[in-house]
C-alpha cells in the first residue's frame, strides 16, 4: 500500500486568499472596494468565532467589512427591515447571516431576503436554481472550495465515480452538483440509504458529509480513493479518543491540554486506504472562507459588470 497523500487544506486556502488580495489591489485601482456584511445575531460561542474569523479575513485581504450584532431578541420582522437595507448599500457587496439564528426568527424567510447578486453563501433559491442549470451562480462556499481542493491538487474528476455521503442544502446537494458538473458520476447517500458500504466502496471520490465522527470505517474505502473528509466532530472522552486516535501522541497533547479535539466522519484508520484524503482539522474546513472572500469579490465584480 502506497502512502496516501494528504491535501493541505491551509495551504490552498492561503493560495485562494492571496489570489483573492491581488484581485482586491487591482479593482481598488479600478475604485473599487468588495464589502462585505457580517450579520451575527445574539451570543452564539462558535459563531462569534465563526464571524470573528470571516470579519479579521476579510480586513487582512483589503476588503471593507461590517460587523452588525442584532440581540437575540431581535425579531424576523427587524431582520427583514436589516438586510433589505444592507440590500440597497453601495459599499456592501456580500451579506453573511451567520447560522443558528434564535428560534423566533423565521431563517428560511431571511436567506430568501438576501438579494441573491450579495448572496456570498450561495443558499438563495435563486443561486440554487443558477447552479443547477449551469448559469454563472454564487455556489456554497464549502462545497466550492471542496471543487478547488480536488483541482488544485490535480486530481481528475471527469469520468470518476463520486459518492457523496449526506444531502443537506449546504454541503452534500450542492457538492453533488458541481461534481455533476465536472463530469464525475455521482451518487447521493443519505440516512435512508441500505448498505452504504456497498456505494462508498465503489467510489473514487468519497464525500463524508454527514456529522457522524469517524463513521466511515476501513472496509467502506475503495483502495486509493480520494476522500474529501467534511465532518466536524468535537470529542472530549478518553474512550473515544482512543478509539480514533489511538498511539497519536502528537493529537494526544492537544487533546489533554485542551479537553477536545475533532474527528471527521471518516475514522482516522480508514485514510490509511485512501489515495489522497483531506484530514480533519486543516482539511476542507479552512477553504470555507477563502470561498467566502472569493464570492464577495465575484458578487463585487458582477454586480458592476465587471
Ligand atoms: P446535516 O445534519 O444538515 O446533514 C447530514 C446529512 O447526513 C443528512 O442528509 C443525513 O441524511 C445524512 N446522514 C446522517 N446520518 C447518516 C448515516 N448514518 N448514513 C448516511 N447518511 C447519513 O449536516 P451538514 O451537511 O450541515 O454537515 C455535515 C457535517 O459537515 C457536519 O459534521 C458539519 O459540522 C460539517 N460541516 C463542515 C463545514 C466546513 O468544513 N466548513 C461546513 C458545513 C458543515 P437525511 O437527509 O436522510 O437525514
Amino acid at each position: 500500500m502506497t502512502t496516501p497523500r494528504i491535501l493541505d487544506g491551509n495551504a490552498i486556502a492561503t493560495q485562494i486568499k492571496a489570489e483573492v488580495a491581488a484581485e482586491v489591489r487591482q479593482l481598488s485601482g479600478q475604485g473599487v472596494r468588495p464589502g462585505l456584511a457580517a450579520v451575527l445575531v445574539g451570543h452564539v460561542p462558535a459563531s462569534e468565532i465563526y464571524v470573528r474569523n470571516k470579519v479579521r479575513t476579510s480586513e487582512q485581504l483589503g476588503l471593507y467589512s461590517d460587523l452588525i450584532t442584532p440581540p437575540d431578541t431581535v425579531t424576523t420582522e427587524e431582520m427583514l427591515d436589516l438586510i433589505a437595507a444592507l440590500n440597497a448599500r453601495e459599499d456592501i457587496d456580500g451579506i453573511l447571516i451567520q447560522l443558528p439564528l434564535p428560534k423566533q426568527v423565521d431563517a428560511k424567510r431571511l436567506l430568501e431576503a438576501v438579494a441573491p447578486e450579495k448572496d456570498v453563501d450561495g443558499f438563495h433559491p435563486v443561486n440554487v436554481g443558477r447552479l443547477q442549470t449551469g448559469q454563472p451562480a454564487l455556489s456554497p462556499c464549502t462545497p466550492a472550495g471542496m471543487i478547488e481542493i480536488l483541482k488544485r491538487s490535480h486530481l481528475p474528476i471527469a469520468g470518476q465515480n463520486a459518492v457523496v455521503l449526506g444531502r443537506s442544502d449546504i454541503v452534500g446537494k450542492p457538492i453533488s452538483i458541481l461534481l455533476l458538473q465536472e463530469n464525475a458520476t455521482v451518487t447521493i447517500c443519505h440516512s435512508k440509504t441500505r448498505d452504504l458500504a456497498s456505494f462508498t466502496r465503489k467510489a473514487d471520490i468519497l464525500v463524508a458529509a454527514i456529522g457522524r465522527p469517524g463513521y466511515v470505517t476501513p472496509d467502506m474505502v475503495k483502495p486509493g480513493a480520494t476522500i474529501l473528509d467534511v465532518g466536524i466532530n468535537r470529542i472530549t472522552t478518553r474512550e473515544e479518543f482512543d478509539q480514533y486516535f489511538a498511539g497519536d501522541k502528537k493529537r494526544e497533547e492537544a487533546f489533554l491540554l485542551k479537553g477536545s479535539t475533532i474527528v471527521g466522519d471518516v475514522h482516522p484508520a480508514a485514510f490509511r486506504h485512501a489515495g489522497a484524503y483531506t484530514p480533519v482539522p486543516g482539511g476542507v474546513g479552512p477553504l470555507t472562507i477563502a470561498m467566502l472572500m472569493s464570492n464577495t469579490v465575484r458578487a463585487a465584480k458582477l454586480r458592476r459588470g465587471l
